[in-house]
């Protein structure tokens, strides 16, 4: 940031949603912090996502924002009121523009790679698979904090002591009866196309149980009813949820050994909590910058030449089949899940 060192210590950093974002925004604070470790970062974002970095000792303030309750021009007030120094605008919205546009700010905008997302999604042969630079990357550059350390560039979702103990008491309700080891498959994504098939994920927890783990099924929030899809017999794992809010589903991952997961905000939840975790993508692809970072973390993604086929997952398959997820076996996933579980803490599955 040439020549801004002397106007940095009021930071405001924005990025509304959606989860996974607001998780990936993590390491711009760390860098932040430890660029200028005076400055006070307040943190923008929507109410929903505003308990996620509550307990990260790098921010100073939360301000969490509802459009339903909240006024745009009042938010715009409460900014120009507080004279922040410096806005980095990590989400590039008509919204978060317009905020940026009081006071006396100087600002930093995220540049959104548009031209080259189109060309990556685009049908073969027109598709161009130049990769994205990965979304962190861009976030810090958009700080002008480039050059983080490994750690710095890999987000991290802290817990309270309290948060944590009510994830073990989840953990141990849900194991009383049950051995093994808890692994929680999470079938949801905010577009089905992204959904890797609900009978692939039965098969997955019947595996599980029958390597002596304790698989659990966390309901998307619009499914309540998802157990019975999950298998063709009688017998389907354990359901729970919908969670009622996020920091619920942070807690509950947090206790877990592994995770299974789409390409989706939970994915990147459970790799910022630090737990084993298998992100599956088909449609979406890690080229285009979401892949989740972590030690204990992995993807599979089986690379067909037409994936990826859309920004988000959002557009229905133009082949007659999805084979980007259906050709993604459930012990290929047991497989890639025991590799995250013994590079993390020891005996695998
Ligand atoms: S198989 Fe279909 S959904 Fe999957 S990447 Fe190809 S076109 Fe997209």
């Amino acid at each position: 940031m040439p020549g801004t060192e002397s106007l940095i210590p009021h930071i405001l950093v924005i990025r509304f949603s959606s989860l996974g974002d607001v998780i990936l925004a993590e390491p711009v604070f760390r860098a932040l912090k430890r660029r200028f470790p005076d400055s006070s970062i307040t943190f923008l974002t929507r109410s929903a996502y505003a308990d996620l970095h509550r307990s990260n000792a790098e921010v100073d303030d939360i301000w969490g924002f509802d459009p339903d309750t909240r006024s745009l021009s009042s938010l715009i007030r409460m900014v120009r009121e507080a004279g922040f120094d410096t806005i980095i605008d990590l989400h590039g919205s008509l919204r978060s523009r317009l905020i940026t546009l009081v006071g006396e700010s100087v600002t930093r905008r995220y540049r959104q790679q548009r031209l080259r997302r189109i060309l990556l999604v685009l049908r073969p042969p027109l598709k161009r698979s130049r990769p994205l630079t990965p979304v962190i990357d861009r976030y810090l550059e958009t700080a002008d904090c480039t050059e983080p350390s490994e750690a710095e560039g890999t987000p991290a979702v802290h817990l309270t002591e309290e948060q944590i103990n009510r994830g073990l008491k989840v953990r141990r309700d849900l194991m009383a009866g049950r051995e093994g080891r808890l692994i929680v498959l999470l079938p949801g994504a905010r577009h089905a196309p992204k959904e890797w098939p609900r009978f692939h994920f039965g098969e997955l927890a019947a595996l599980l149980k029958l390597g002596g783990n304790t698989p659990i099924v966390v309901a998307p929030p619009d499914q309540p009813e998802i157990g019975p899809e999950l298998t063709d017999g009688e017998d389907h794992p354990p359901l729970l949820g919908p969670m009622p809010d996020i920091m619920q589903l942070a807690a509950l991952l947090a206790v877990a050994d592994g995770v299974v997961t789409n390409d989706s905000g939970p994915m990147h939840l459970a790799a910022a909590l630090g737990v084993p975790t298998v992100g599956l993508f088909g449609p979406t692809s890690p080229e285009l910058g979401f892949s989740p970072r972590g030690e204990s973390t992995s993807h599979i993604h089986l690379g067909l030449p037409c994936s990826p086929c859309s920004k988000h997952g959002q557009r229905v398959c133009w082949r007659r089949e999805r084979h980007c997820l259906l050709d993604i076996s459930p012990r290929q996933v047991i497989d890639e899940l025991e590799r995250c579980i013994s590079g993390s803490e020891g005996p695998a599955i």
